[in-house]
């Protein structure tokens, strides 16, 4: 008989090994500044091989036996090992579809193009991902002796989607700062039906971001941003999830779009893990794609990463990226120049067609899948993409959330934009003729033209 192993994981500094912290402590940032990580005991994790991992996996997935058939929960050990089961709050998160887009690939001319539906979840992003863990630490935290009397965070619009709907499901108070007017109206009715406490402040992301930093500081509220690194260990099962779901097979590219920059830092960490205890031999390259708005980190790739600076960002029609001073900068940077990382951007007009192509052939696209389309349309152009390879893009967000921006595309008013395929309905009285005139001269041009 081996012995039961002890999985132990904490928090610690991105730029001290030595400095540590337990998982229960309410703490964000290192001494200096610099954000944590969770870091497992691999030691402990490679006590168990590779092909027993992949088959642990593969038996949890869908299970009913809670909370392991959550696509995040059946990696627990990878994630939060040391919780209760009776306090993880889950709404079986993960397992999203990934979509073969073989029409849309064709008009690229790329066979093996795939979107990791994300936004096929409870709140409608892949934020949930990461909130199951941050709220489920908070139910353990609680459940221990902690004082932890609200559970906070700045937003685009779907972390506080996603915190409100977990801290609603766990009765733990959630509290949401919003840029007023700069969210769509679903993100805005998220946190209010959740019964969230919303504001709606005058000013930016990173103006809210500065108000929630300093409530937590200074009123012991918990952060639940993603500068709050418990976020991250759930995110990262987005990469394990798509090697997963190709029999462990590694593609060539993964593209994601990048705002506050830690969807892509956790993107990498999954694939270092996995590569780390054997589970795969080699990683894709990733692409982190940028609003040409709010491209800090585009800018600082042009330059190799030698500089960084914030910027003010401009308004964009992928809103949860309009970021000009993104939180996890160092991470991102480490992960892209781990990941023979590569940096694009899009302007407002390469968006919104790139989404609209992409909604033609089936998809639903959100705006910020739209950044990725366009940039990973663009390196296949530039042959920087090869014909052969796989490619991955990943959807962060359903398509459902920001329809007005694809109603002003169809109804050619989106400001700046020369809406390349509208889709406009047809208005027409309810006269026979009429209508079979049209329709008929509609079908001939549309697909027969
Ligand atoms: C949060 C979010 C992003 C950006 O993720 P970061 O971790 O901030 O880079 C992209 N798309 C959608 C839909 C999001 O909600």
């Amino acid at each position: 008989m081996s012995e039961k192993p002890f999985y132990h994981s904490w928090f610690q500094s991105i730029h001290d090994p030595n400095e540590r912290f337990e998982l229960d402590e309410i703490v964000y940032q290192a001494s200096d500044g610099a954000l944590l990580e969770v870091v497992h005991d691999k030691d402990e994790l490679r006590k168990t091989s590779a092909e027993d991992w992949k088959s642990l996996f593969r038996q949890r997935n869908l299970v009913n036996d809670f909370p392991y058939g959550s696509g995040v929960w059946g990696k627990k050990e990878w994630v939060l090992p040391n919780i209760a089961n009776d306090n993880v709050v889950s709404m079986f998160e993960g397992h999203t579809n990934l979509y073969w887009a073989e029409r849309y690939g064709e008009e690229l001319g790329i066979a093996d193009l795939w979107i990791k539906q994300c936004g096929n979840t409870h709140t409608g992003s892949f934020k949930d991902l990461g909130m199951t863990v941050l709220v489920s630490m908070v139910k353990e935290m609680i459940s221990r002796g902690k004082n932890i009397p609200a559970v906070a965070c700045a937003s685009t619009g779907d972390t506080s989607a996603a915190l409100s709907a977990y801290a609603a499901a766990a009765g733990i108070p959630a509290i949401v700062f919003l840029p007023r007017g700069k969210v769509s109206v679903a993100q805005l009715i998220q946190p209010v039906a959740n019964g969230a406490i919303v504001f709606a402040l005058d000013t930016d992301f990173d103006g809210c971001m500065e108000i929630v930093k300093e409530i937590s500081q200074k009123d012991g509220i918990y952060l639940a941003n993603s500068m709050n690194s418990l976020r991250i260990e759930g995110q990262k099962t987005v990469g394990i999830e798509i090697v997963e779901q190709f029999d462990w097979e590694v593609p060539d590219w993964v593209v994601i779009p990048g705002g506050n920059l830690g969807n892509v830092s956790a993107l990498a960490k999954g694939f270092d893990l996995m590569f780390d205890l054997g589970l795969i031999d080699r990683t894709p390259r990733i692409v982190c794609a940028q609003a040409e708005s709010a491209n800090p980190l585009y800018l600082s790739y042009r330059k190799d990463f030698r500089v960084f600076e914030p910027i003010a960002a401009r308004s964009t029609i992928a809103t949860a990226i309009q970021i000009g001073n993104p939180v996890s900068i160092e991470k991102a940077i480490s992960a892209l120049q781990r990941h023979g990382g590569i940096v694009e951007q899009a302007s407002e007009a390469e968006i919104a067609d790139a989404c609209a192509r992409g909604d033609r052939t089936g998809l639903f696209n959100c705006p910020h899948t739209g950044v990725a389309l366009a940039a990973m349309e663009k390196l296949v152009k530039s042959g920087t993409i090869a014909k052969g390879e796989r490619v991955i893009v990943i959807s962060t967000a359903h398509g459902l959330k920001f329809v007005d921006f694809k109603v002003r595309y169809h109804q050619m008013e989106l400001e700046g934009v020369e809406s390349q395929i509208p889709n406009p309905p047809i208005e027409l009285p309810a006269k026979y003729e009429k209508v079979r005139d049209e329709m008929l001269r509609q079908i001939e041009q549309r697909f027969y033209g």
